[in-house]
């Protein structure tokens, strides 16, 4: 995710407040440290910022979503089957979704009761309990109009209503659930298929492969395959009258890209995707998604978001943008977090790549870059942690701060072992998840030292490091 403005914590100190007030309260069930244990029907997968996210009891390994959507009357039709293994013995469980009625729930073929609890809380009573280890199909049947989730940290969340009359879902931590039920938490990822059935002059877009498209009776069905693992708020689906473009990598990969009406002078922005892929592929090893492209809205939507394979992007991105997106493709998507206090995993790593881009196509110097930043840094650039930030706080500071503690790190353990990092970091856990505790253990492995007081200083203090840290390697004053 690229948020629309970077620049609050180099502010002054009121400003760096209102940027911070934007964001959620904390929740008051929030810890620190790891997760907690989620029983057989925890409503929440356990994350520590957001317990009522995700679900506990099973393992989700593919969804097929189906939908009908109406964009004159916003009428949304859902049949979802997701298919998954449980975990423990289930007499119960829950799936997230957010509004919208729900008509029938089977499991495995046989009707199951239901019930609706909380926010999105779908609870479901198989007729019998679901033997621990099983595999089962749960299809939902619902509809109604989709509703925007207000409440995000970087402004609203899930489905929203495109300029156009059509539609498009993106948002974190938050989004699926906004349109299908879902174990919303990055944690479980599964496949994804999406089928959806529109009005002949729309079309739609998603994650993935295209399958050819089929019409009837004045209805066309697009339906995007995404093979890979895919954690729940990376889906995606865009309705409009898009303007297509498709195209192959050099490796075969195929590409395509969507503008909506008033974005299509994004083409040449994204025409340098082939270059973007190659240079982050160089400096993070092989492309890990199916496919690739972006889907250009024409919304000043507060965000840019890495959705998998094919990033949507706010009506201001620029190339810097895309640059940023697609380093998440490796970190985010193919590496995803396990809980939200990690986010520096994603973001400290897409912001760090911008400045990659910067040195390597712009001959940018990095040293004289981190040196005007710590210069015009006040107390509140500081006053930010990467890493345990607090529910609400994951976006403060893991745009900029990110960057100078990625650039410090690499300085401090040298250029090839940096380089080795990033690839090993990649390869050991692509199409996963992985924590922050163990990037610094494999941080300390590839460099052969110990990184300990420096990872704390930069990561985990709300506080400007010592000039050891500040300053390591060809920073060295
Ligand atoms: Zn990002």
């Amino acid at each position: 995710m690229r948020r629309a403005r970077l620049a609050c914590v180099l502010l002054t100190a009121t400003a760096l407040a209102a940027c911070t007030n934007t964001a959620e309260p904390p929740r008051p069930s929030a810890t620190t440290g790891t997760r907690a244990p989620a029983g057989p029907s925890a409503a929440g997968i356990g994350d520590p910022y957001y317990p009522d996210d995700g679900n506990g009891g099973y393992d989700v390994t593919a969804y097929e979503v189906k939908i009908g959507y109406d964009p004159p009357s916003k009428h949304l039709e859902g049949d979802t089957t997701v298919t998954a293994t449980a975990t423990d013995e289930l007499a119960r469980f829950n799936l997230d979704l957010t509004g919208l009625t729900v008509s029938a729930v089977d499991i495995d073929g046989k009707q199951a009761r239901f019930s609706r609890e909380g926010e999105h809380e779908l609870v479901i009573n198989p007729d019998t309990p679901i033997a621990k280890g099983a595999t089962f199909r749960t299809r939902v049947r619902y509809a109604g109009e989709p509703q925007l989730n207000k409440d995000g940290t970087l402004g609203p969340n899930g489905w929203q209503i495109a300029k156009s009359g059509g539609a498009f879902a993106a948002g974190e931590p938050h989004s699926a659930s906004t349109w299908y039920p879902v174990n919303d938490h990055p944690l479980d990822k599964a496949t994804f298929r999406l089928s959806a059935q529109v009005p002949d002059d729309w079309s739609v877009i998603s994650n993935g492969h295209e399958e050819a498209p089929r019409s009837a009776n004045g209805l066309t069905t697009y339906t995007w395959v995404e093979p890979n693992r895919v954690a729940t708020y990376l889906t995606t689906i865009g309705i409009d009258k898009w303007t297509f473009e498709r195209s192959t990598l050099a490796d075969g990969t195929p590409v395509v890209s969507a503008y909506a009406p008033g974005a299509e002078d994004k083409k040449p922005i994204e025409a340098h995707l082939p270059e973007v892929l190659a240079f982050l592929s160089d400096k993070f090893g092989p492309y890990p998604q199916s496919a690739a492209g972006g889907i250009f809205v024409n919304e000043s939507i507060s965000f840019s978001l890495e959705t998998q394979t094919r990033p949507t992007y706010a009506k201001w991105a620029n190339l810097d943008v895309i640059v940023h997106e697609q380093a998440h493709q490796w970190f985010g998507d193919s590496v995803s977090l396990e809980r939200w206090s990690d986010i520096c995993l994603n973001e400290c790593f897409a912001s760090y790549a911008q400045w990659l881009w910067a040195e390597a196509k712009n001959g940018t110097d990095l040293d004289a870059r981190y040196r005007a930043v710590v210069d015009k840094s006040k107390d509140a650039f500081w006053n930010r942690k990467l890493v345990d930030m607090g529910p609400g706080n994951e976006f403060t500071a893991v745009y900029d701060k990110g960057q100078l503690a990625l650039h410090a790190l690499r300085r401090q353990i040298g250029d090839d072992k940096f380089a080795t990092l990033l690839k090993q970091w990649i390869s050991t856990h692509r199409d996963g998840n992985a924590t922050w505790p163990e990037f610094e253990a494999m941080a300390a492995q590839v460099a052969g030292q110990d990184l300990t007081r420096f990872l704390d200083a930069w990561f985990h203090q709300a506080s400007k490091p010592a000039d050891e840290f500040l300053y390591p390697g060809s920073l060295r004053k």
